[in-house]
């Protein structure tokens, strides 16, 4: 007690130490009924695949450097690519928004929550992609599961890529629309698709087919062949949805994503993206026409029926917006290129066409991956195992992540840790 005064140590008590054990050991409380027994089998199970997961407390800002109750580590897992998570700009935007609107919303848009960020974000967002309009969501999950249902029932077909985020799979499923999977950025196996879809729209005239890819891959950091997708879809008569969570920011001469580097963007009806990603905030958007976001409005349940985010999230989001498009953000995209370029020839990895700030290294088995991550984390670099059900079962990765905010020393620091550990012989995707 004494002075009243918090000290660092006081309010993130020393925990236990769960650093030098293996971390994927469960507490082992006896369970007390039915079905806590129930829940106790099933985390079992995980264990014993190597898919359990666990939260792990971070007492700092989003950066480079995170710092836990053992130690302070360097952050390769993180998708703040521009490092704009924790830039001053944005922090103060957030405060005077929170001055000006308060810290909560109140309700959904459509009741009385349209605060004026929400409507400047939208304008700044629609700008920025150069599209007509553009509506935000609380998340990207749900823009995808708002958007894909609004447009897509019972009697549609939704087209998607094999490797599509989880949130366009559960949108899918949720739409009760006929699924289609395409093989992993195969144009050829996307025309098969359609060819059956169009028969199936020749019976029922009123079906209307959707095609949804990724144009960066979250856990390959592969790109889609948009131009390719974007022509059969014209061909077949379907309309095409985009998810430009991991592209935003980082291609492209304003710097809107992949569909602006390989200048397609008109040929897409939905473009949806995260605030969370490269614009360092949280939220997630659809742009696109007018009438589409006229239509999400009064269509999108996950907008409808939700409070509106919290204005300080659309006032840092619109501050990242302004930040991207300028100077600044030109460099900090050059930084990180300049950081990708480092570690990709650190390691002799290939350079692919479009090189990207996700670098997964495949181990395969889960507990593999496990292990490996817990290695490098001991030596203090923070990378996680991506397991399933985030990518196939045997495709365990661990996935690394560079941002503008790593200096060329920490990415220097990582390659020696990866050679020294005997983990940079891995492949990638
Ligand atoms: C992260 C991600 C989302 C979800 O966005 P959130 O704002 O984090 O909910 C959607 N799609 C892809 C490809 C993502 O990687």
């Amino acid at each position: 007690m004494g002075s009243g005064r918090y000290h660092s140590d006081d309010r993130f008590p020393r925990r236990r130490s769960f650093c030098s054990q293996t971390p994927e050991q469960p507490a082992k409380i006896p369970p007390v009924n039915p079905f806590e027994a129930e829940l106790d089998r099933r985390l079992s199970g995980l264990h014993q695949e190597g898919l359990y997961r666990q939260l792990r407390r971070i007492n700092s800002a989003q950066s480079p450097h995170l710092q836990t109750a053992e130690s302070t580590l360097l952050n390769f897992a993180s998708n703040d690519y521009l490092g704009l998570a924790n830039h001053p700009a944005l922090k103060l935007a957030a405060i005077h928004a929170v001055e000006s609107f308060g810290a909560g919303s109140g309700a959904s848009r459509l009741l009385c929550g349209s605060l004026a960020p929400f409507h400047q974000l939208e304008e700044s967002l629609a700008s920025f992609k150069g599209t007509e309009a553009a509506l935000t969501f609380s998340s990207g999950y749900t823009a995808a599961l708002g958007s894909i249902t609004a447009i897509a029932g019972k009697n549609d077909i939704l087209i998607l890529d094999k490797l599509v985020h989880a949130c366009i799979v559960d949108a899918a499923r949720l739409s009760g629309a006929r699924l289609r999977i395409f093989a992993h950025n195969d144009p050829a196996d996307l025309e098969h698709k359609l060819q059956w879809a169009q028969q199936q729209q020749a019976r029922t005239a009123s079906t209307r087919i959707l095609v949804i890819t990724e144009s960066v891959f979250s856990m390959d950091g592969d790109t889609a062949p948009l131009r390719e997708i974007i022509a059969l879809k014209d061909k077949y008569g379907a309309w095409l949805m985009v998810d430009e969570a991991h592209a935003t920011g980082l291609y492209g001469e304003r710097r809107r994503g992949l569909a602006e580097e390989l200048g397609v963007s008109e040929g897409i009806e939905l473009q949806m993206g995260t605030l969370g990603k490269s614009l360092g905030a949280g939220g997630g958007f659809v742009c696109g026409s007018r009438r589409l976001v006229d239509f999400l409005v009064n269509r999108a349940r996950s907008f409808i029926f939700s409070t509106a985010p919290v204005p300080a999230a659309a006032a840092a989001a619109t501050e990242a917006i302004a930040i991207v498009q300028s100077g600044q953000g030109a460099d900090l995209r050059r930084r990180l290129f300049e950081r990708i370029a480092q570690f990709r020839s650190d390691l002799g990895l290939s350079k692919p066409v479009y090189p990207g700030a996700i670098l997964p290294l495949i181990v395969g088995d889960e507990t593999k991956a496990l292990a490996a991550a817990h290695r490098l984390r001991e030596a203090g670099f923070l990378a996680p195992a991506i397991r399933y059900p985030s990518v196939a079962r045997g495709a365990a990765r661990l996935r690394i992540t560079l941002t503008a905010g790593h200096t060329a020393t920490e990415v220097g620091q990582l390659c020696a840790a990866l050679r020294t550990l005997g983990l940079d012989g891995y492949s990638q995707p």
